[in-house]
């Protein structure tokens, strides 16, 4: 079922949103991000004609602290879709579905935060239950929670045997990661970053025999040069995941996947901007210094292979690139991604802080894709079944 051909007119759609937006003191939103981006599904729906009904989380209630209201949200919706919200103090009960109940077309309700009920993040099928008896159509388009199986993000679909479907930012996700996973113009390269190997383990061993390359920065990097022997000084490495880094070289063999590490390293004395500074083989960092960033050589090597590929995902920086000076190995495959994207390669930017990166360095709108979904697109990427996306295509 298409979301933009699906004629809404007349219908109470239940959209799951992800409003989980930071609030100050003042309980005004900080970062309206993830409001922004449901935009077009919200407009889309009330284009049509539909009722638009919203739920969402927002932040970790405990005892139903007034806090995490969704009712601090209730102006700036308005703002954004230039159109009365009407709020209900309870996500489920008669009082809200009263309030739904009477909905006109082109109308919004927006329902109170779903974890101020125990029953949402244990997946309750009778809660799910209240929650659908709302509406006639369920729209899922919460890609950040899509890897829980939560009441309003996986077993309320069952309620909607017929009618139920993905919002644009779900759509948008899902085939952003599918055109990398399962239908990329090759070569196909993945850019594997971050501080440690044990919470990418997953994503490499799904990616080998997928992409043609994997170039691997950040301080996991070190492990691997360890484990081939190499000295690292006190680089971060983990050595109880030296053997599995050589067992992923040979696999990446033997599944015709080139892995690169980098050649060279910026090392520094401290683990600290203003630390003393030196270019160093990367098997070859004097004891006492760390490499925090890749070097010159790794750069030329790794910008050479992005130059030469049709399809890129990036997850997880090259070096500490919230201290400048380790940050330039990051900036170059960035600004990379951006020079390739202009001339048609696909490049998708997902998991925190390469989205962090991109955005610091103001390049999020010259690449093709960035996710927003961090731990979710993590877990598609390691190939799970998200129960947010099985249960919407069961
Ligand atoms: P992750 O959350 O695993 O993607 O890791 C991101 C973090 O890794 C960032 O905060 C970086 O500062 C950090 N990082 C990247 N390279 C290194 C390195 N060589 N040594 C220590 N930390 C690093």
């Amino acid at each position: 079922m298409n979301f933009d051909t699906y004629d809404f007119n007349g219908k109470k759609a239940l959209v799951r949103v992800d409003f989980n937006v930071p609030l100050n003191d003042q309980l005004e939103i900080t970062d309206d991000t993830r409001m922004q981006a449901a935009v077009p599904t919200m407009k889309k729906i009330l284009a049509d004609g539909g009722r638009l009904i919203l739920m969402s989380h927002l932040g970790r209630p405990k005892n139903n602290e007034p806090e995490f209201s969704l009712r601090h949200l209730v102006n700036h919706l308005e703002h954004l879709l230039s159109t009365p919200v009407k709020f209900a103090d309870n996500c489920v009960g008669d009082d809200a579905l009263d309030l739904t109940s009477g909905m006109q077309n082109g109308e919004v309700v927006l329902l109170e935060n779903l974890r101020y009920h125990k029953e949402e993040t244990a997946g309750d099928e009778f809660f799910a239950g209240q929650l659908a008896e709302h509406a006639d159509v369920y729209v899922n388009d919460a890609f950040g929670t899509a890897h829980r199986a939560h009441a309003s993000t996986a077993i309320i679909a069952r309620f909607f045997p017929h009618d139920k479907l993905f919002g644009k930012i779900m759509e948008g996700e899902i085939t952003a990661i599918d055109k990398v996973l399962h239908d990329s113009e090759k070569p196909v390269t993945a850019i594997i970053g971050g501080a440690k190997v044990s919470s990418k383990i997953s994503i490499i061993e799904n990616l080998l025999g997928r992409m043609d390359h994997i170039l691997i920065g950040g301080g996991m990097a070190f492990t691997f040069i360890k484990a081939q022997g190499g000295n690292v000084g006190s680089s971060l490495t983990e050595d109880d995941k030296m053997e599995l880094a050589l067992d992923i070289l040979k696999a990446a063999k033997e599944k015709g996947t080139q892995i690169h590490l980098p050649t060279d390293a910026i090392a520094a004395d401290a683990f600290n901007n203003e630390a003393n500074r030196q270019t160093c083989a990367i098997g070859e960092i004097p004891d006492g210094w760390m490499g925090l960033d890749i070097g010159p050589d790794s750069v030329e090597q790794y910008k050479q292979v992005i130059e030469n590929s049709k399809t890129i995902l990036w997850n997880g920086p090259m070096g500490v690139f919230e201290m400048e000076n380790f940050a330039q190995g990051t900036v170059a495959v960035a600004k990379k991604l951006a020079e390739v994207t202009q001339t048609g390669t696909f490049t998708l930017i997902g998991g925190g802080d390469s989205v962090a990166a991109i955005n610091q360095f103001n390049l999020a709108d010259q690449v093709s894709y960035v996710s927003t979904g961090g731990g979710a697109m993590l877990e598609y990427l390691e190939g799970k079944v998200l129960p947010g996306i099985a249960a919407v295509r069961e």
